[in-house]
């Protein structure tokens, strides 16, 4: 990975019909998928296409700090794969565990999410860098909320890698402590420096930075100015009515609509 002169320095991760690097990828839709209110997914997925995504995210189990918070559900696993059958498109979910990663591979998951809270988790990455050898998947790397280093997050998608599938994508999401009023510190800037270092694409994630579905927008396309090959953004199609972070911080269809256009024209530059 951070051998930029190695033969894969050449590899081109693909996900959906986006070439990373060639077009800028947008991934859309829930933090958390509800199990109760599978329409509500159904919706988002389809309206987040409309406006013009190329791949679908939706949380089928939650990382959650309050242990009596809604943690996810196995029946979202079929509420996510289904959201993939009528739009499609892609879908990226996020594992935690052996468990997830078995039931998630075996339904068809696109795109593996490793979380901030597992950006270093060193067994996790191994278990996910052979599960996935030899598959057509992709690893969705989180930078870690509480990385120190450049050479950490590098490390970490070395992990994957090593096991021979390089489908591994970067994903700066913040990091503590927030800016006061922000939920993290964003980080999109780390961009051009990861890509100086390693041949992997950069797809970062402005809806945790940032933590408030206003400011979104902004830390997208800043990211976008610093050279990211793609955005993943949390949007829902009622976020009042979403649960995990999608109240606070998903964009509407219509704001993902507007942010995309305005992304795809500074990317065009
Ligand atoms: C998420 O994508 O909903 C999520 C929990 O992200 P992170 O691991 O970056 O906090
Ligand atoms: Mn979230």
């Amino acid at each position: 990975l951070m051998d930029i002169k190695s033969d894969l320095a050449r590899h081109r991760v693909k996900v959906g019909g986006v070439t990373l690097g060639e077009e800028l990828l947008i991934m859309a839709g829930h933090c958390t998928i509800d199990p109760k209110n599978p329409n509500l997914f159904y919706e988002t997925a389809q309206a987040v296409k409309e406006a013009g995504a190329h791949a679908i995210r939706g949380g089928v189990w939650k990382p959650r700090t309050n242990p009596y918070a809604f943690q996810g559900d196995n029946k979202s696993l079929d509420i996510l794969m289904e959201g993939s059958r009528r739009t499609g498109l892609p879908v990226d979910t996020e594992v935690m565990d052996e468990e997830q990663l078995k039931l998630a591979l075996a339904a068809g998951v696109h795109v593996l999410q490793i979380g901030a809270r597992n950006a270093l988790n060193y067994s996790l990455l191994r278990q996910v860098g052979a599960a996935i050898a030899g598959k057509p998947v992709a690893v969705l790397l989180k930078r870690g909320m509480h990385t120190g280093t450049l050479n950490e997050f590098i490390s970490a998608a070395e992990y994957i890698v090593n096991f021979g599938n390089p489908n591994v994508i970067l994903c700066p999401r913040g990091t503590q402590p927030g800016l006061d009023g922000y939920r993290n510190q964003p980080d999109e800037s780390i961009t051009p420096l990861l890509k100086e270092r390693t041949w992997a694409p950069v797809v970062v994630d402005p809806s945790h930075s940032v933590g408030r579905a206003t400011y979104v927008p902004a830390c997208a396309l800043a990211a976008v100015a610093y050279g990211a090959d793609g955005l993943c953004i949390e949007a829902h199609v009622s976020p009042a009515h979403g649960l995990g972070d999608d109240p606070k911080q998903a964009v509407t269809p219509a704001a993902l609509a507007g942010l995309i256009r305005e992304a795809k024209a500074l990317h065009a530059l």
